[in-house]
């Protein structure tokens, strides 16, 4: 649309006024076109609705999409709908919201070592190539039903996050809603690429900064290019310590980050906050940021910090289970000792009312790999199968501050909805496999449509 726009800006005047009849006549197409769609009336019906906040399932229900928006949920379709309407049968599916992952770096593509791991990414691998491999990854998010991701930083890809959001949002891309953090923020010391000669300036992952003056800029340029979030790293690497017991290193002080929170909730944003335990983790609490991502190891006092706070906790389980190096070396050690920490922590934490909202880290690791794999690790580790599927549906709409919008099947609430065939709260392994996916009333996906 935008390539025919200049176009006809383009010609000269000789055919100027047909050229404006053609053009208008395009654009009036064009507008007819969206009025139609936005007007449009989709019935779906399904043997099974999980509706992403209340405790249990509704059977033989009908869903009714009105362009955008979900405006009737029943056991039929209201009298005034057209008869015209679409109509979407699902037979024996569940239909569900579509999933929330509130953990993801779409500009990441797995640390995989025989690849080059993190470093190539950011050394050898130009912008667009990394754009290219980010418009395959939002596609294949919103494939298996996740309809919002939070992103979680570009990691050496600047603000290109704010253009796959653009890309998705004109329709130029098929792709999840983008929530974006851009850069992140660490310090000096706190974040890769590490490890060259000293004498080299290299590419970060993430905006260095040192002292609150520094903190406050960057979250001040973040938000003023197009930040949703504000990502910090609070914690750099882990290791066993002398002591036997998982370290990690803290890096902004709490002067620092309490710059960065106070400049982000003056301008109505959040500040998520990578900590892994210890120092860090305290800092990060001390600090005020609204949601602890991983959080391996939560003291009983950081939990009850946490309520009192209201702090939110996307532990992102499943990515610790990847590529552990052997049990008898020490880095095989900790990232044994990771995993333990992990889950008492994540049990202590559900057990007390911590709210949780699921994360996957996914770009930490290939997105070949299923997103939904994190389902059976909360359930692994105490949560039920419904409190998972909340996790990713109205918990996770609450982190995100759009409640009622999205992680629900309600009037009024966005038409982002995905089915699976089975029972997930019977086995959450049936949620990686979506068979059916639309966002914003537009379908993505419709697997039963060939059966
Ligand atoms: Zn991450």
């Amino acid at each position: 649309m935008i390539a025919k726009s200049l176009e006809c800006v383009r010609f000269g005047t000789l055919f100027a006024i047909l050229l404006a009849v053609m053009c208008g006549a395009g654009r009036a197409r064009a507008a007819d076109a969206s009025a139609g769609a936005a007007d449009a009336y989709t019935v779906i019906t399904a043997a099974t609705m999980i509706d992403g906040s209340s405790q249990q399932p509704r059977h033989d229900v009908t869903v009714v999409v009105h362009g955008a928006r979900i405006v009737a949920v029943g056991d039929r379709a209201p009298p005034d709908v057209p008869a015209t309407a679409r109509h979407i049968d699902l037979g024996k599916a569940t239909l569900l919201p579509g999933l929330i992952d509130s953990h993801t770096h779409i500009f990441l593509q797995g640390e995989v070592p025989a690849e080059g791991g993190y470093d190539v990414q950011l050394l050898k691998q130009p912008l667009a190539l990394r754009a290219a491999r980010a418009t395959v990854a939002v596609r294949r998010a919103l494939e298996q039903g996740f309809t919002t991701l939070r992103d979680m930083g570009t990691e050496g890809a600047g603000y290109g996050d704010i253009g796959i959001r653009q890309a998705i949002e004109a329709g130029y891309i098929p792709g999840p809603r983008l929530l974006v953090s851009t850069l992140g923020i660490s310090t000096t010391g706190g974040y890769p690429l590490e490890g060259y000669a000293p004498e080299l300036s290299l590419p970060k992952g993430v905006q260095i900064i040192d002292g609150p003056v520094e903190a406050r800029r960057a979250a001040r340029e973040q938000i003023d290019k197009g930040a949703d979030w504000i990502k910090v790293y609070m914690t750099h690497r882990s290791w066993i310590g002398a002591d036997g017991q998982l370290a990690s290193q803290p890096t902004l002080t709490v002067e620092e980050l309490r710059a960065i929170v106070d400049e982000a909730h003056g301008w109505g944003r959040k500040v998520a906050c990578h900590s892994y335990n210890g120092i860090g983790l305290k800092r990060a609490l001390d600090g005020g940021c609204d949601s602890i991502e991983h959080g391996l190891e939560i003291t009983d006092e950081e939990i009850a910090q946490m309520l009192r706070q209201g702090t939110w906790y996307v532990p992102t389980l499943a990515v610790y289970y990847d590529d552990l190096d052997p049990p008898d070396t020490p880095s095989g050690r900790r990232d044994r000792a990771r995993i333990a920490a992990h889950g008492v922590s994540f049990a202590k934490a559900l057990k007390a009312g911590v709210k949780v909202a699921f994360g996957t880290d996914v770009g930490g690791f290939p997105w070949s790999e299923p997103i939904a794999r994190e389902f059976a690790r909360e359930v692994e580790a105490g949560m039920t199968p419904m409190q998972a599927i909340q996790s990713a549906t109205s918990r996770g709409a609450e982190l995100l501050g759009m409640s009622g919008k999205i992680g629900v099947i309600a009037p009024g609430a966005n038409a982002d909805l995905m089915a699976v065939d089975g029972d997930p709260l019977a086995d959450v392994g049936t949620l990686g496999k979506a068979v059916f996916v639309m966002k914003d009333g537009t379908v993505y996906r419709n697997d039963k449509s060939h059966q």
